[in-house]
């Protein structure tokens, strides 16, 4: 087990808030919502806490 974590695999994505596209570590399914890495972050920062 060499190069384990050099080479995962990457999925080509569009982003749902601005269409660019983007990679993901993850397989993107049909109808869930995937966002380029700057939307990711702008979405995470103001996502509203769940307390
Ligand atoms: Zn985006």
């Amino acid at each position: 087990m060499e190069n384990a974590t050099s080479d995962r695999p990457m999925f080509k994505a569009t982003c749902s808030k601005c269409n660019k596209e983007t990679t993901v570590p993850f397989e993107p399914k049909p109808g869930r919502e995937v966002y380029c890495q700057d939307c990711y972050k702008e979405i995470r920062n103001s996502k509203p806490r769940r307390y």
